[in-house]
C-alpha cells in the first residue's frame, strides 16, 4: 500500500513515494521508490526474492569477489554523509517506528534499515551493491544467518506465550504467607517425630 507513504530519508518536505513494478520470478509486485533519493522500500521477503531472481545461477561462494564488493560497500556514502535523517521511520502509514539498522546478511557490511513488520528500506545505489554481493555468494551467507536467527528465536524464552496472570489472581507466589512459619514448624516437628519413631521401632 503506497497510500500516504512518504520518503523516510528525504526531508523538507519528504516527497511521496512512487511505485515501480518488479517481476519476482513470475509474480509481479510493486515496491515504493523515492524519485529524489532513489531509495526503495521492500515488503518483508520481497528483497530476498528479487535478489534471487537476479542471480539464481549462483552455485558457489566467490570469496575474493565478495571481499571486493565489501570494500566498495565500505566506500559508499553513509546516512551520516547524506542530507536527511540518520535513523529513519518506517514509511508504512500508521507505523512510523524508528527502523533498525542491520548489517544485511550479517556479513555484507551494507547497513539496511528495517521494520520487522513492514519491510526493508534501501538507499539509492544499495540495491546494486547488494545484488553484486548476493551473486558472489552472499546469498549463502545470508541464508546461513537466517537459519541461525531462526534457531535463536526458537531457543529464546520470548517465543513462549506468557501466561495471563490475572487468571490466577495476580502473582500469589510473591505474596508472603502469614501462616508459613507455623506450617513449616509443624511439618518439621511431624517429620522428626516420624523419623525418631521409625528409628526406635527398627
Ligand atoms: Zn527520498
Ligand atoms: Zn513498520
Amino acid at each position: 500500500m503506497a497510500e500516504g507513504m512518504n520518503c523516510p530519508r528525504c526531508l523538507d518536505p519528504s516527497p511521496p513515494l512512487g511505485r515501480v513494478g518488479l517481476d519476482l520470478g513470475g509474480k509481479d509486485v510493486e515496491i515504493e521508490r523515492c524519485g529524489r533519493c532513489q531509495g526503495l522500500f521492500f515488503n518483508p521477503g520481497e528483497l530476498e526474492a528479487f535478489l534471487e531472481t537476479q542471480v539464481a545461477s549462483t552455485l558457489w561462494t566467490d570469496f575474493p569477489r565478495m571481499d571486493l564488493i565489501k570494500e566498495e560497500i565500505q566506500k559508499m556514502p553513509r546516512p551520516e554523509d547524506m542530507e536527511g535523517r540518520f535513523y529513519i521511520p518506517c514509511p508504512q502509514p500508521g507505523c512510523g517506528v524508528s527502523m533498525n539498522r542491520k548489517n544485511f546478511g550479517r556479513e555484507s557490511g551494507l547497513m539496511v534499515d528495517s521494520c520487522m513488520h513492514h519491510g526493508t528500506w534501501l538507499d539509492g545505489g544499495e540495491l546494486r551493491a547488494l545484488a553484486g554481493w548476493w551473486h558472489a555468494g552472499g546469498k549463502f551467507v545470508h541464508q546461513a544467518a537466517e537459519v541461525k536467527a531462526a534457531e535463536r528465536r526458537m531457543e529464546s524464552p520470548r517465543t513462549i506465550p506468557r501466561m495471563d496472570l490475572s487468571e490466577v489472581g495476580g502473582r500469589p507466589w510473591l505474596e508472603p504467607s502469614p501462616r508459613r512459619d507455623v506450617f513449616d514448624t509443624a511439618y518439621v516437628l511431624g517429620w522428626l517425630a516420624h523419623a525418631v519413631a521409625g528409628f526406635f521401632s527398627d
